[in-house]
């Protein structure tokens, strides 16, 4: 076997082929460094003194199901110049891993169109050792995103399991990619995000966010002058709080038995986008009935509903042509 085909299917230079040996259906490959390029780890001298050598096998490329392993005899060195005494450098496969960088490679491009499980089965190794590989590989590639062009972003918190742990999440809003996390919630989470776009000197034109004061004393003292966005999401999710305590307000003070009858049970309607509301269960008859016998009702309802529609305007002015024509309206 040549030098040059363990360095097309392994990533192997400078290695010398020395016998194969098949067993249990697998193939082992027994390879060394080539005695004329060994150097030193620390100087790269190449005056040593051989020191005997350790074994260490490898995953590498299958060749079709027939899995591959490295048996690769590691030089031990003395070296005359620095004095140190070390096993010589591993080129083809990252440090404490049992696997060469071309058989993480291969293994990376599996996964993305593959589940772990069927990776590891394919490659006849753990799922642990399938997620090792794409962990590193995120961290590699993710771990520190480019902010220079950040245009638009978003910036909102998520809670994780059980145990109230925060995590506030920054995307960009035009390629959706998560750019920052931070541990908790609140002002004090973003603090290391704002020094990272300082560095990146990106020029930041809207941040969209929810209406808490202290997102906005943040965003305004390290981002004057930028544009702050409040979500649709957000801004629908108050208001539809706002919808279910006038519900609750009315159903208490009122005391005709009709109006009453008519407020129960209408709780989720209310907030139901109209289009949504279930034809078979008579829920548009049910909240037409309550609208009529509640006035106050009715205009928190309709006011709900066009600020919804503000969303669907294409711009501004578009948003405020709606806005005055709905008070015409009235
Ligand atoms: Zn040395």
């Amino acid at each position: 076997m040549s030098t040059s085909f363990l360095y097309h299917t392994s990533g192997l230079t400078g290695y010398q082929y020395l016998k194969t040996i098949y067993k249990n259906g697998q193939v082992y490959f027994y390879v060394r460094k080539n005695p004329g390029k060994l150097r030193c780890p620390d100087c790269d001298s190449h005056q040593l003194i051989l020191k005997g050598t350790k074994t260490r096998m490898f995953n590498s490329l299958p060749i079709g199901k027939k899995q591959i392993i490295l048996v690769v005899l590691i030089q031990r060195v003395r070296c005359k110049v620095c004095q140190s005494l070390k096993q010589i450098k591993l080129d083809f496969a990252n440090p404490k891993k049992r696997y060469t960088r071309s058989f993480a490679r291969y293994a990376q491009e599996l996964s993305e169109h593959m589940t772990i499980q069927d990776v590891a089965c394919h490659l006849n190794v753990s799922w642990d050792t399938v997620k090792e590989i794409q962990k590193a590989h995120l961290l590699k590639h993710f771990s520190k995103p480019r902010l220079t062009d950040l245009k638009q972003i978003a910036i909102d918190e998520i809670s994780i399991g059980k145990r109230h742990r925060y995590l506030t999440v920054v995307l960009d809003l035009k390629t959706g990619a998560v750019v920052f996390v931070g541990d908790g919630k609140g002002s004090y989470s973003l603090k290391p995000f704002w020094k990272k776009l300082k560095r990146a000197k990106a020029n930041i034109e809207a941040v969209a966010i929810d209406m808490s004061p202290a997102y906005i004393a943040a965003v305004r003292s390290n981002l004057p002058g930028v544009v702050i966005v409040f979500d649709h999401f957000h801004i629908i999710k108050l208001f539809n709080e706002k919808l279910t305590n006038l519900r609750r307000k009315l159903y208490h003070e009122i005391t005709h038995y009709q109006q009453c009858e008519a407020l129960k049970g209408i709780r989720w309607i209310l907030l139901k986008n109209p289009e949504n509301l279930d034809e078979s269960k008579h829920e548009k008859e049910r909240l037409q009935k309550a609208l009529d016998l509640n006035k106050p009702l009715a205009i928190a309802y309709y006011l709900k509903e066009d600020l919804r529609q503000l969303w669907k305007q294409k711009n501004k002015q578009q948003a405020e042509t709606v806005l005055v024509q709905r008070e015409l309206d009235k």
